[in-house]
């Protein structure tokens, strides 16, 4: 019999609080597409779905002729589907791990190490760092989504500490005069001010911070009973963050970080040591195998203030720097490739049209992982594979150097996201 190289998984669902209710969550309604027999629990969060092979997810093989295995255990027992280079650039193992996310709460404050660091925090703190892997993160928008990302120009900065007297407080007069000072100086002269700044609100003790948070929360709703704009104190954000966690110094972060908004399609890549918070939306995301993370707040879980302040990246930068823009493919116009500075992984988009009724998914020399999103298409059973019927919700892992020719059978167009890694 031939080697099954390309088969459909079973993925894990991690049902995180923070994660979007029951169908409303993307998690959920792709489960519910793929698998006629999930049922939904429409008071659950469906907070992500684990594409890939990590030990807290490993996805299940569906495919009658190979029994009972995880993706991890296939990959282990026939390590040529990763293709040569990634064989041997990341022993033997799938470089990344590959998720959809439906945010309904604000996830942490947070930034993950460079490798450096990230084998020091390890070597120092394994039960909070159970890795020595770097965690670099692409998050592609499936739907409208927020988050937090990078220091603001300091411009912007000041002006919130000319207008939120509370935040001012938090700072001190001192460090936010030295940021004030700093503007259109030299780059490095503010990002130092910067970091004096942010230290310090982070540093700040707990009965201070909650002070301080309480009357800017007090100041606003009331401008907001009374039909005040609160543009100019990020009101309408501040007062979401509040009532999501009520007296969390993460709160006071929107004055220093980007907001960013990623309409479908549209990116952003969190290189090591970049500042961010996922806020609300549904996305998918491909990161590094790791799980270092550092946080600072927005969350109940272990929060390391110092290790965060040391390693964050203070270049200050427009939201709009933010986006990470695929680039579109030059031999076939449906693949739009997002390719972040890192080996470890690559993230395609691929949108075919309803008139293209035959269309071949490329061969790579990289296994593969592909989600179905939108429109449905059939392949035939070839050597490498039983009949393919594509679905939204489904995913199939593609050996490397496997192509797979497609019929499209909806009268609507094929959405696709494809994880690799293209050396
Ligand atoms: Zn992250």
């Amino acid at each position: 019999m031939a080697e099954q190289r390309v088969f459909p998984l079973s993925c894990k669902v991690q049902h995180y609080a923070w994660g979007k209710l029951g169908s409303d969550s993307e998690v959920a309604s792709l489960l519910a597409s793929s698998d006629p027999l999930a049922q939904i629990e429409e008071d659950k969060p469906y907070a992500e779905l684990w594409m890939g092979t990590h030990p807290r997810g490993d996805a299940v093989i569906l495919d009658n002729r190979i029994v009972q295995k995880t993706l991890g255990q296939w990959i282990a027992d026939n390590p040529t589907c990763l293709g040569s280079k990634v064989r041997d650039a990341f022993q033997s193992q799938l470089p990344f791990l590959f998720k959809v996310l439906s945010v309904n709460t604000a996830l942490s404050i947070q930034a993950h190490p460079n490798k450096e660091l990230a084998e020091k925090l390890h070597a120092q703190a394994p039960e909070h760092y159970p890795d020595a892997n770097h965690k670099p993160e692409l998050a592609i928008a499936l739907t409208p989504f927020q988050g937090l990302c990078g220091f603001r120009p300091v411009q912007e900065i000041v002006e919130f500490l000319q207008k939120v007297p509370e935040f001012r407080a938090l700072i001190g007069n001192v460090a936010a005069e030295q940021l004030e000072r700093s503007m259109g100086d030299d780059p490095h002269a503010m990002a130092s001010a910067l970091r004096i700044c942010f230290t310090s609100m982070m540093k700040s003790e707990k009965k201070v911070f909650v002070e301080q948070l309480n009357q800017l929360v007090k100041r606003i709703s009331q401008e907001v009973a009374t039909g005040g704009d609160v543009a100019a104190s990020n009101g309408e954000l501040l007062l979401q963050l509040h009532t999501q966690y009520p007296g969390d110094i993460g709160c006071f972060a929107i004055y220093f970080l980007n907001l960013v908004k990623l309409q479908p399609g549209e990116a952003m890549f969190l290189e090591a040591n970049e500042p961010h918070a996922y806020l609300n939306g549904d996305c998918v995301e491909c990161m590094a195998c790791s799980d270092n993370t550092v946080r600072a707040g927005l969350t109940p879980k272990f929060i390391d203030v110092l290790t965060l302040c040391e390693m964050l990246n203070y270049t200050p930068a427009p939201s709009s720097a933010k986006l990470f823009t695929p680039v579109q493919d030059r031999l076939d116009p449906c693949v739009f490739t997002y390719n972040p500075p890192v080996p470890d992984f690559t993230v395609m988009k691929i949108e075919v049209p309803a008139s293209a009724k035959p269309y071949t998914v490329s061969a790579l020399d990289s296994a593969s992982i592909l989600l179905v999103v939108q429109g449905e298409a059939t392949g035939p059973s070839t050597a490498s594979h039983s009949e393919i019927a594509l679905r939204r919700g489904v995913v199939l892992f593609i050996a490397a150097n496997e192509s797979v020719s497609l019929q499209l059978t909806s009268s609507g167009s094929l959405l696709m996201f494809r994880a690799c890694c293209l050396l």
